[in-house]
């Protein structure tokens, strides 16, 4: 069994560095690029959202290099990722690339359940191994988390354009190559050491921007066209509302030590959308409140073109902006955006932001 999975930015890197510990053999899936997404539009239905595209032209790739499985989540509600991979698998099949998948379903309540699935892949390994690996890809997940908002802060006030990026880059590589929780531990603090000291220009005030949205859009820089990076080289300090670390936290751990989980960003969006609709829609307007209430200068929200649950987002949050006056740009996104197209939208939204600060600050 070769094995691949579905690519998110870097965040899924530990779970590949993990499954190869377990002595899995792992086709880890190639960044996208023009090519995966030109092989997922050509295969999937045109209305489909564009997640599942990218996702597609990625287990093409991942098969042309030997694959033959893919592990992925399942999910449960009212959207379309509970048929992916069903759909995907009978979609792959007839373009010739069989596949088997093995889907991990939501623990609902039963987190154990997931680990012991995720046992019975690897069943050659002992007991010490397995948790061993987990643990190794828990704080790996951690210290990239941890270092990817370092890297947005330092982005912004950056002296020599791209630095960052590249540092950043350099040390992921690093992280994403240590197989010991003493190597993880050493090269988390190298990399935090290594954004600091990259040159910074010195700025009154820094805008801070929060990205929000759909969860593949928000963490994979070639679906969401480099958003992040686009706004840090423009001077603004971006913070994904991105943490699987916290998605973990709370379906996994919580569930496992029977804790109450944080429903804060429930709570904070239940006066404009009471009811769960799927992906990360009460999310997203629950981010928005909480944005404004933090006193952010402004969000930023990527959603993929036919997304329902961020459909039905993007119908409340213009109520939440207006009523909080914090400025909004929604960018609806799929195979036929366009990189300039973007870059227009970001450079007048960070004016706006700019303009309204300006503003203020003139009345007081
Ligand atoms: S949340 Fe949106 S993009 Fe993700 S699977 Fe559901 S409909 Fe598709």
């Amino acid at each position: 069994m070769k094995i691949t999975y579905p690519r998110m930015g870097d965040w899924t890197a530990p779970l590949g560095g993990m499954l190869e510990q377990m002595g899995l053999t792992v086709v880890r899936p190639p960044t996208p690029s023009d090519r995966t997404r030109n092989i997922g539009a050509r295969l999937s239905p045109e209305f489909i959202c564009y997640p599942l595209k990218l996702n597609l032209g990625n287990y093409v790739e991942a098969y042309e290099l030997g694959a033959d499985t893919v592990l992925m989540a399942g999910g449960v509600g009212p959207c379309r990722f509970g048929y992916y991979a069903t759909i995907q698998k009978d979609i792959l099949a007839d373009a010739g690339y069989p596949m088997e998948f093995i889907v991990l379903e939501p623990p609902k309540g039963h987190a154990l359940s997931l680990l012991s699935q995720l046992r019975k892949l690897v069943q050659n390994v002992s007991l010490c191994d397995f948790l061993r690996a987990v643990e190794v890809a828990w704080l790996k997940l951690q210290a990239m988390e941890d270092i990817h908002i370092l890297a947005n802060q330092v982005r912004a006030v950056e002296a020599v354009t791209g630095q960052t990026s590249a540092v950043y880059k350099q040390q992921i590589a690093l992280l994403d190559s240590a197989t010991t929780v003493e190597s993880v531990k050493g090269l988390w603090s190298r990399a935090r050491e290594a954004l600091y000291n990259i040159k910074k220009v010195r700025r009154e005030r820094v805008p801070v921007v929060r990205l929000i949205g759909e969860i593949y859009m928000i963490s994979e820089p070639f679906a969401n066209l480099d958003v992040e990076e686009r706004l840090g080289r423009m001077g603004v300090c971006v913070e994904n509302t991105l943490s699987l670390v916290d998605y973990i936290r709370q379906n996994l751990i919580a569930d496992v030590l029977r804790m109450h989980r944080d429903r804060s960003l429930q709570e904070e969006a239940r006066p404009y959308l009471a009811h769960f609709v799927g992906g990360e829609g009460v999310e997203s307007v629950g981010n928005t409140v909480r944005a404004a209430k933090q006193r952010c200068d402004g969000v930023v929200h990527v959603m993929p073109f036919t997304c329902m649950p961020e459909i039905v987002a993007q119908s409340v949050i213009p109520t939440v902006s207006e009523e909080y006056g914090i400025p909004v740009l929604t960018l609806i996104l799929d195979e036929h955006s366009a990189e300039a197209g973007i870059q227009t939208r970001l450079e007048a939204f960070v004016d706006l932001i700019q303009n309204k600060r300006e503003a203020v600050r003139n009345r007081v």
